[in-house]
């Protein structure tokens, strides 16, 4: 049995430098529900002290680019990230108050991924969003 890597190895491994701020910043993402910058800001400052916006801006363009977790933009709300990468997943968002899930592929392997037409393109990765009301949002509607 081997012990999980640490983050500061994962941060290693994908050829970052490791500061007090990323390894945060990665843990607040993965354990975090699709966060925003403001929110993923506000932990890794309650967990190493005052870090510019500036800096999570850079941490988080850094740790996407390497892969290390994934940035989604629905359209209209701000940029959120999360931990869960490389799964071709996708999400469902509430048009009422914005809130964010997963949802996994479609069953099967990926068959999103087999367009009907791929125009020649290697496809690797497809990009759905759902639009609907979350259960709250649609409570309280009916109600
Ligand atoms: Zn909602
Ligand atoms: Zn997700």
């Amino acid at each position: 049995m081997t012990a999980p890597p640490s983050i500061a190895d994962e941060l290693r491994g994908a050829g970052l430098r490791v500061t007090a701020a990323r390894v945060a910043l990665l843990d607040a993402v993965r354990n975090g529900d699709h966060l925003d910058v403001e929110a993923i800001a506000s932990r890794v400052r309650d967990r190493v002290g005052h870090v510019s916006l500036q800096a999570v801006y850079e941490a988080l363009h850094a740790l996407t680019a390497a892969g290390l977790i994934r940035r989604i933009e629905p359209a209209g709300s701000p940029a959120r990230y999360e931990g869960r990468v490389m799964d071709n997943h996708h999400h469902v968002v509430c048009r009422s108050c914005g809130v964010v899930a997963d949802v996994d592929c479609a069953t099967g392997d990926a068959p999103c991924l087999t367009a009907s037409d791929d125009r020649g393109f290697s496809i690797d990765e497809a990009e759905v969003v759902y639009w609907g009301l979350c259960p709250d949002c649609s409570t309280a509607r009916s109600s």
